[in-house]
């Protein structure tokens, strides 16, 4: 491919890059090349920028934080004890934006799909949850 940026482009670009390669979201990259899936990443042109988006399965994929984006009856899914309105408020705010992507991602045809932090940790586990939510049963 033809590098067309700039050196300031470019160092923008990788600093925006390195603060979203959270952990979770490599180990979910790297599991998803061994199963020989093919992805993009962060595709602009999807309703709320997917992690990963795998064009044959039209799967888009979010890896969530658990505490940010509240996986029920997860225990990284706490309530802190301080400043609970501002808590609340934040947490219904980021809930509500994820259910608004995920219907407009449907719309236009894709499936939306959450892997959360917690499911990330073993390998073997992630990969199982990658085959049953990106490779569709129609495909069997
Ligand atoms: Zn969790």
């Amino acid at each position: 491919m033809v590098d067309r940026l700039t050196p300031e482009e470019r160092s923008r670009n990788m600093a925006r890059i390195r603060s979203r390669d959270t952990g979770p979201e490599l180990r979910v990259r790297t599991v998803a090349h061994a199963l020989g899936l093919r992805f993009r990443l962060h595709r602009r042109d999807l309703p709320g920028t997917p992690d990963l988006a795998f064009p044959k399965h039209r799967v888009a994929l979010f890896v969530h934080g658990c505490f940010w984006h509240r996986h029920e009856g997860c225990a990284k899914a706490y309530m802190p004890k301080s400043r609970i309105p501002f808590w609340t408020q934040k947490f219904a705010a980021n809930t509500a934006r994820d259910r608004c992507k995920a219907a407009e991602l449907v719309a236009a045809g894709w499936k939306p799909v959450v892997v959360w932090e917690c499911e990330t940790t073993d390998a073997g586990r992630l990969a199982r949850i990658l085959e049953a939510r990106v490779r569709a049963p129609a495909e069997r």
